[in-house]
This record gives structure tokens, C-alpha cells and sequence, in this order.
């Protein structure tokens, strides 16, 4: 391990009293540091201004002669939009939906037409029964809240650094009552791990005892690369097609991390006969989505090559946080034997295992310090991990030398948790 000189403290292990000198010390700078969600940060959000001033005054028609600022006669959005998201998402444009501006929103909607009217391939309403949903571990607190919500049974599945355990999946899925599983195939939240051709071939082809079982691909990180190493999936509604399951894939992009965050589009996309499927429910929810801002997203963006030389600002910004936390975790804990932690190449959390029994202690010291966290266990469904031993680290919004702070109070609480003996 290298040990920095700018941190003389780390350059031996640290008794309990010494580490808890400095965390009255370092508690008496009183900080106020928010590390719990990943936002994108000013200058992120910055990125976007253009859209502010548009479409502007006059330029409310679309490439299809449509006048934005009307209804528009179609739940699925402009014909412009759809085509410059087909690239991203995989898909031809008239497989793809554009909505307003959560992709949550787009899933929740989802499995509530589901349990409510039943999907394609299914004799009855998911009501009808017990259900169940898949949830890869650590995965997305969001997701397990619907699953929550609507009285969803939500079974665990470990990640393995290249995707969800297949063998654990292919045995669970001969159940008739899963029918579903929550994947974020690419730079998932938060380990950053991207699922392996294996992984997304087994996925396709595995058989399942629902016959209307679905996957939900939420592929918000889908072009969030942080290096030159860019991840790359294989287009998993080709391959769920040629399996023979082309309605299995429900496939979802977000806006939130590329333009503004909670004011861009959710994308949805997926078979001919899901897409259908999916206009007549959203028909009858809303007349149509917002057409201006989609207008605005097309005329920033323009093409899948505007929308990646846009991705390598976002990267410009916040690589360096990346690499910062990742320095800062080396530098004052690596070796130590007291956590592992993601490098991910993409996307916006790095996931950091601590010892067994410790996560919410160490939420609860950094806290002590003034450093918000994620509270432990949100990254499992229900909010229980049983190890009690994942932290998810948002670097994206706050400012280098908060970062700086946040990472020695973290590391700092680490250290001290590990001391009082709460290890399994
Ligand atoms: N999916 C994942 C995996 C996320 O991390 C997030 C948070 N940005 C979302 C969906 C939510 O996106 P949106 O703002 O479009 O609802």
C-alpha cells in the first residue's frame, strides 16, 4: 500500500484513542456534507442551460410539421425524440416511448397496469395472486419501494461483479409467482458492475414459470461512462427475441443524469406488441406527454453523437470526484482490511463494503461528523442488509474539497467502527 505524506496520521494503524481524538476534532469543524443521493451537480445541470431559452418563441413546430404547443395525437411522443433515443435504447424509433420526466414514474406505471390489467402473454391481472420480483443485491432502493408499495415479495439475488448470480436466478424464476426482476444492467446502482454477455444471454433464454414474467431493464446509465474503458451490453431485445421471449424485456432510459435531473424524459422501450400495450394504458392515463420538452432535448442533443460528446462534459466534471474518492479510500484505509469498495467505470456510486456489523454504525459516526450517508441498508429490499455491511457513496454533488472531507470523516468512522468490536 502507498501512504501519502499529506496524510502523516495514516502512516501507522491507529489505536481506538487516537482515532477517537481525532474524531472529536474533526467533529468540531462542524461540517455540513450531503453524500446521500446521487445529483448531478451544478455544473452538470449547467450543461443543459441551452434548453432553457427553448424552443423558444416561434419554434414550437416539429421536424413533422406538428404544432408542440397543442395535443398531439399520440401517447408514445414526437416521431424526432423517439429517433434520437432509438440508438440508446436499442431499438428502431417505433419501438420506443418517450414520457414526461421521471423514468421511476415510467416503471411504477408499469407494474401497476401489470398487477391492475395483466401484461401480454398472461391469462389474468398480476393481482390475481401473490407476486413476486427479483431484486439483485446491492441494487437501487427506488425500485424495491414500488415492490414495497404494491405488496410485491422481493426476492434477494447476489450481484457477482459481473451481473446477478444466474444459477440463483434460473432456479427462482421456475416460480409462476416471480414475475419480475429489476436489473440495472450497466454501471449498476451502486456497484458498478456491468452484466457479461453470459449474464444477458442466460437472462434471454431462461425459462421461466410465469409465462408472462418481465424483465425490468432500467438502463439509466446506459452512456454514463467515467473512463476510456466504456462498457459495452449486448442489445437485450434482440436477445430475448431471437429466445423467443421478445416480450420479456421492458427496457427504461432516463434524462435525469444528462440533462436536468427530474426535469428531462423518461424512455421506455420494448416488442411491438409491449409498446402497444403500453400506449393503451398511458392513453387513458394522460392525453400525451409534454411534446415542448422533448423539442428541447432533440434541439440540445440532435443525434445519438450530439447526446455522447454531451456524456464526455459530464464526465470532464465529475471523473475527478471519482478518482478522489477513490484515492482517498487508498490512502487512508487501504490494506487495512477494514472495507473493499467499487471502482466503477461508470455511472455515479461507488458501493463500499465495510465489515460485517458496522455500516450503520459508520452511517451513524459520520453522521456525528456532519457527513450525511445513504442510511445502511437501503441498497437491500425493505431496507435490511443482512450483513448490515454496504455503504453507497454519491460523489457527483458535492464539491472536490468537500469530497476531501467527507471521504477522511468516512474513513475516519470506518476506522473507528471496526475498533469496537462489532465485526461478525
Ligand atoms: N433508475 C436508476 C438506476 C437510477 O439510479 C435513477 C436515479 N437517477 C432512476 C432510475 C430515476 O430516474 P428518473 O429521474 O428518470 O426517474
Amino acid at each position: 500500500m502507498t501512504l501519502s505524506i499529506e496524510d502523516p496520521h495514516m502512516a501507522h494503524t491507529p489505536g481506538r484513542a487516537e482515532l477517537q481524538t481525532r474524531f472529536s476534532a474533526f467533529k468540531a469543524r462542524g461540517l455540513a456534507i450531503d453524500m446521500t443521493r446521487g445529483k448531478p451537480c451544478a455544473a452538470q445541470v449547467a450543461l443543459s442551460d441551452p434548453m432553457l431559452d427553448m424552443p423558444g418563441v416561434g419554434g414550437h413546430t416539429t421536424a413533422e410539421g406538428f404544432d408542440a404547443r397543442n395535443y398531439y395525437g399520440s401517447a408514445l411522443g414526437l416521431l424526432e425524440a423517439r429517433t434520437l433515443f432509438a440508438t440508446m435504447l436499442g431499438a428502431p424509433p417505433e419501438q420506443v416511448a418517450i414520457a414526461n420526466n421521471s423514468s421511476l414514474a415510467l416503471m411504477h406505471d408499469m407494474v401497476v397496469y401489470a398487477l391492475l390489467h395483466g401484461v401480454l402473454d398472461g391469462s389474468q391481472p398480476w393481482r390475481a395472486g401473490p407476486v413476486k420480483f427479483l431484486c439483485p443485491v446491492p441494487g437501487y432502493d427506488r425500485h424495491f419501494a414500488i415492490c414495497e408499495a404494491y405488496g410485491i415479495e422481493m426476492v434477494p439475488v447476489p450481484m457477482t461483479g459481473s451481473g446477478p448470480d444466474m444459477a440463483v436466478v434460473e432456479a427462482l424464476v421456475r416460480d409462476p409467482q416471480v414475475r419480475g426482476m429489476w436489473c440495472v444492467p450497466m454501471y449498476s446502482n451502486p456497484t458498478g458492475e456491468t452484466y457479461s454477455p453470459d449474464v444477458v444471454e442466460r437472462l434471454a433464454r431462461m425459462k421461466t414459470g410465469a409465462p408472462d414474467f418481465r424483465l425490468f431493464w432500467d438502463n439509466a446509465y446506459a452512456v454514463h461512462h467515467l473512463t476510456d474503458t466504456e462498457h459495452t451490453l449486448p442489445n437485450i431485445l434482440e436477445r430475448c427475441s431471437l429466445a423467443g421471449h421478445a416480450n420479456r424485456p421492458l427496457v427504461f432510459g432516463s434524462m435525469s443524469k444528462i440533462t436536468f435531473a427530474g426535469g428531462g424524459l423518461g424512455l421506455f422501450a420494448s416488442s411491438p406488441s409491449n409498446i402497444r400495450w403500453y400506449a393503451r394504458h398511458a392513453g387513458v392515463r394522460s392525453i400525451g406527454p409534454d411534446k415542448l420538452n422533448q423539442l428541447r432535448h432533440v434541439r440540445l442533443l440532435r443525434d445519438h453523437a450530439g447526446l455522447r460528446a454531451h456524456m464526455t462534459k459530464h464526465r470532464a466534471i465529475i471523473a475527478p470526484k471519482f478518482a478522489l474518492v477513490e484515492a482517498s479510500l487508498q490512502r487512508r484505509i487501504g490494506g487495512r482490511g477494514v472495507a473493499t469498495w467499487s471502482r466503477p467505470d461508470g455511472g455515479y456510486f461507488v458501493s463500499l463494503q465495510v465489515q460485517d456489523g458496522c455500516a450503520a454504525r459508520v452511517v451513524a459516526l459520520a453522521r456525528e461528523l456532519g457527513i450525511a450517508l445513504v442510511p445502511a441498508g437501503r441498497t437491500y429490499p425493505l431496507g435490511l442488509d443482512p450483513r448490515d455491511s454496504n455503504l453507497r457513496l454519491a460523489p457527483t454533488f458535492p464539491e472536490l474539497a468537500d469530497i476531501e472531507a467527507a471521504m477522511e470523516g468516512i474513513c475516519l468512522s470506518i476506522l473507528l467502527a471496526s475498533t469496537e468490536g462489532r465485526g461478525a
